[in-house]
């Protein structure tokens, strides 16, 4: 994908150094719509509030020039624009999350997370992330490597990935979203009431949404900038089939977010981050409702 020379955001940080605190007034509203357990999607949209507890995590902004640094600012920047955009249209307006990047170890106001947790958005802070050694070995163990298109050539190799690691990233940001809509504060609250099996179900129905999501963001940053190359969808769809079952799995010590349940199946998430690839449009997202 084509990435290099864009604005990144200024929402990217890193774990250490000053506090960075929460918002207190979003509980009010997030309380609200608690309440309105029957609110729709796009009503939410219009309230465009969610649920912010306190921030967990010492912070400062990520000021280094690595490649990752940057390709990770310039994913979320181009997230936001998209979901600006969104948001807007439906009357609403998109409240940016926060990407930390940390290396180990981390709070969150989710609880403690290390390297092994994998990426992960927290509701409680509005915030995504991410530690710094993820893509290399995504790189590593996903197998991607540019040459399934039978290209082995050295420039190749070297953007290899890119696409999917930007899919991590807007998936993610798809549970920010989902925060933002009121879809995950339902879900936690359903998924109380039920026994484990049909947890489960809930959970893996947030996780291809959020898949869906991601689809919608690829396919409006497209019409947005052009910034997809030859083999980023494959790359992509070879992502979401592979993740789930393996990294982000692997959660450790208190449970932080629902990417520690399982994903759905690898075709399951293919099907659903094509669905919003291809419609552009979370309406089409609605994982909730219906056979998967
Ligand atoms: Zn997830």
């Amino acid at each position: 994908m084509k990435w290099q020379g864009r604005q990144g955001s200024s929402n990217v940080r890193m774990s250490g150094g000053k506090a960075v605190g929460g918002g207190i007034g979003g509980i009010i509203i997030g309380l609200i719509l608690w309440l309105v357990f029957g609110v729709n999607p796009m009503q939410a949209l219009q309230t465009g509030q969610s649920m912010a507890g306190g921030g967990g995590t010492t912070t400062t902004e990520a000021t280094d020039n690595s490649r990752d640094t940057q390709f990770v600012k310039v994913v979320l920047a181009d997230t936001e624009a998209v979901w600006q955009q969104v948001f807007q249209e439906a009357g609403g307006t998109y409240k940016e999350p926060t990407l930390v990047l940390f290396n180990g170890r981390v709070n969150s106001a989710c609880g403690g997370a290390t390297a092994a947790t994998g990426p992960f958005y927290c509701p409680g802070d509005e915030t995504v992330y991410l530690d710094t050694s993820f893509f290399a070995e995504m790189r590593q163990n996903l197998g991607i490597s540019g040459d399934q298109q039978g290209s082995g050539d050295a420039e190749n190799a070297g953007k290899a990935g890119d696409f999917a690691q930007a899919y991590v990233i807007a998936h993610e940001v798809g549970h920010h979203v989902q925060t933002l809509l009121g879809i995950s504060q339902k879900v936690n609250q359903a998924r109380q009431q039920v026994g484990q099996a049909q947890g489960n179900d809930l959970s893996v129905r947030q996780e291809l949404q959020a898949d869906c999501f991601a689809g919608v963001w690829a396919n409006r940053n497209e019409q947005r900038i052009q910034f997809l190359e030859a083999g980023d969808i494959d790359e992509a769809i070879n992502a979401a089939g592979q993740i789930g079952d393996d990294r982000l799995a692997q959660a450790s010590g208190r449970a932080v977010s629902p990417d520690s349940f399982t994903h759905g199946t690898s075709q399951q998430r293919v099907n659903w981050f094509t669905r919003g690839l291809k419609s552009g449009d979370i309406q089409s997202c609605d994982t909730f409702s219906g056979a998967l």
